[in-house]
C-alpha cells in the first residue's frame, strides 16, 4: 500500500508492519533527536482533540517526503500513548471522535476498493454497490444505534437479502462511528514508567488543558437550584457524569428525572452533562426530552429510595437518608434545609456534596 495511505489512516494494520520493517524501537520514538518531530506532531493530535474536537476542520499536513509520511505514520502511536499516560475516559473518548471525524473526510476522496477494505479492518461486512455500499444488516444496527434520526431506523432502509443499502456519504458517516468505537475500545493501552517519564512534560500540559476544561462544565449553572440540598446519590450521579465517567442508563435516568423535577428546563439539563461529543449530544437531548414528556405521552417520576437501591445507585446515604420518614431523593432535597436548620447534620457521603 502507498505509505502515504498510511499515514492519512494510520490505525490501518499495515501502517505498524511499516514501523516494524523500518527497525523503529519504542526507545527510538520516546528519545531519539531524529523523532522529535512525530512526538510534537502527536501531541498536537491529542491537544487538537481537545482545542478543536470534531469542529476543527482538518489540515492536511504534508506528505511529499519519505520523512513527512514516517512523520504522520508515528504522531499516531506517539497519541495513543499519551492518551494512555493521561487514561482520562473523556480524554479517550473526545481523542477518539476527533480521530474518526478526520478519517471519515478522508476517506471522502478514497476509492470504494479502498473503502471496503477499511470497513474490512473495522469488521464490518461491506462492499460497493451500484455507487454507493451495502452493509449486512447487523453491523448496520451496531454502527447507527447511536443516530437517533428517523432516516436512520433499519425499517426506513432498503434491505435485500440481509444487506442494507446505503449511499457513499452515509456509509462513511456509519464507518466514522467505527473508528471511532474500534479506537475507544483499544485505550487506554497499559504503559509502562519509560513511556510516562518520556512523555511527563507533555502529559502535564494535557492534564493541565484536561482540568481546565472540566472546571468549566462543573461551573456550568444549576440555576435556581443548590447543589449543596442534593442527597449523595444524586450528587454522585452529577459528579461522575461532569467527570465523563460512565453512568448506567439507570442513573443517567434517575439524575434527568431529578433535575426535571427540581425545576430545571430540559435545556439547563443537557447543560449539566456539559460537553458531550456530537453523536452523544443527539442522544443526550433525545433522552432528556423523552423521560420529561417533552417527545412522549410520560413524564417520569423519579425512582424513590428503594428503587434507587435496587438498581445499585444509592451509596449508602447519610444521617439525613436514614431518618425513618426519609424514602425519596425529592423529599430529601425539599427537606435539607430545615433538617440543616433545625441543627440535624449530615455525615460525609462517599463522594458527598460540599
Ligand atoms: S437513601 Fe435515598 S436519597 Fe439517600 S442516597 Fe440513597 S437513594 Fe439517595
Amino acid at each position: 500500500m502507498d505509505p502515504r495511505r498510511l499515514a492519512r489512516f494510520p490505525y490501518l494494520k499495515e501502517a505498524s508492519g511499516y514501523l516494524k520493517a523500518g527497525g523503529i524501537t519504542l526507545a527510538d520514538l520516546l528519545r531519539d533527536d531524529a523523532y522529535r518531530r512525530a512526538r510534537a506532531r502527536g501531541l498536537e493530535r491529542v491537544t487538537g482533540s481537545l482545542e478543536k474536537g470534531d469542529k476543527a476542520p482538518l489540515e492536511e499536513p504534508p506528505l511529499h517526503t519519505e520523512a513527512e509520511v514516517l512523520t504522520e505514520i508515528l504522531a499516531y502511536p506517539v497519541a495513543r500513548m499519551l492518551v494512555s499516560a493521561i487514561a482520562d475516559p473523556y480524554l479517550v473518548r473526545r481523542y477518539a471522535l476527533t480521530e474518526a471525524v478526520w478519517g471519515q473526510m478522508r476517506l471522502s476522496v478514497e476509492d470504494a476498493p479502498f473503502v471496503a477494505s477499511l470497513a474490512a479492518e473495522l469488521d464490518l461486512d461491506l462492499r460497493p454497490s451500484d455507487g454507493g455500499f451495502e452493509v449486512h444488516f447487523t453491523d448496520f444496527l451496531t454502527h447507527t444505534s447511536s443516530m437517533r434520526e428517523k432516516d436512520w431506523k433499519l425499517i426506513n432502509q432498503v434491505v435485500d437479502r440481509g444487506y442494507v443499502r446505503l449511499s457513499r456519504e452515509r456509509t462513511l458517516r456509519m464507518m466514522r462511528n467505527a473508528i471511532q468505537r474500534r479506537i475507544e475500545s483499544e485505550l487506554p493501552l497499559p504503559v509502562n514508567d519509560e513511556v510516562i517519564e518520556a512523555f511527563r512534560r507533555d502529559a502535564q500540559q494535557l492534564k493541565a488543558m484536561l482540568a481546565s476544561r472540566k472546571e468549566r462544565f462543573k461551573a456550568a449553572e444549576l440555576g435556581k437550584v443548590s447543589i449543596t440540598r442534593f442527597p449523595p446519590c444524586m450528587y454522585n450521579l452529577l459528579a461522575a457524569i461532569q467527570n465523563h465517567e460512565n453512568v448506567p442508563h439507570t442513573g443517567r435516568f434517575a439524575i434527568v428525572t431529578f433535575l426535571h423535577h427540581i425545576g430545571l428546563s430540559n435545556e439547563e439539563i443537557f447543560k449539566v452533562f456539559g460537553d458531550v461529543p456530537d453523536f452523544a449530544a443527539d442522544v443526550t437531548r433525545y433522552q432528556i426530552d423523552h423521560i420529561t414528556g417533552t417527545t412522549s405521552a410520560t413524564e417520569y417520576s423519579t425512582p424513590e429510595c428503594a428503587t434507587m437501591k435496587s438498581y445499585g445507585i444509592c451509596p449508602g446515604g447519610d444521617l439525613l437518608c436514614h431518618q425513618p420518614w426519609m424514602r425519596h431523593p425529592l423529599t430529601y432535597y425539599r427537606r435539607k434545609p430545615k433538617w440543616l436548620n433545625s441543627g440535624g447534620a449530615t455525615s460525609r457521603p462517599l463522594a458527598g456534596p460540599p
